[in-house]
């Protein structure tokens, strides 16, 4: 099975977004979220410390079902989105270009 894989760090460090494309099924990401917990050895800004601590006593938990990207990270992933699509479209062509070539074969 040929994939291709991109991974991205959230801007908190303690988690990540992995989006995979199966080759042999055009048009399917398949799209993980990943947690680890935050990154709490790093310094965080006094907005980011008031952020978590809200989010703590709103809702019990730190931040598990959502990425922050950077902007870098946001244009990593678009690349990634277009190149595939790119291939996805090679390969879809490549079908129809096969397909019609094994039809010329049988009138012949
Ligand atoms: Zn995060």
């Amino acid at each position: 099975m040929e994939t291709k894989e991109i991974f991205l760090k959230c801007e908190c460090s303690g988690c990540a977004l992995s989006v995979e494309a199966d080759m042999e099924l055009p048009g399917d990401y398949n799209i993980g979220l990943w947690h680890h917990g935050i990154d709490f050895t790093r310094k965080f800004s006094w907005r980011k410390r008031l952020k978590l601590a809200w989010q703590l006593v709103r809702k019990g938990t730190l931040y598990k079902d959502c990425v922050v990207l950077s902007s870098e990270s946001v244009v990593k992933l678009c690349w990634f989105i277009d190149e595939t699509e790119a291939e996805y479209r090679k390969i879809a062509d490549q079908k129809v270009f096969d397909r019609i070539m094994a039809d010329n074969e049988l009138k012949k």
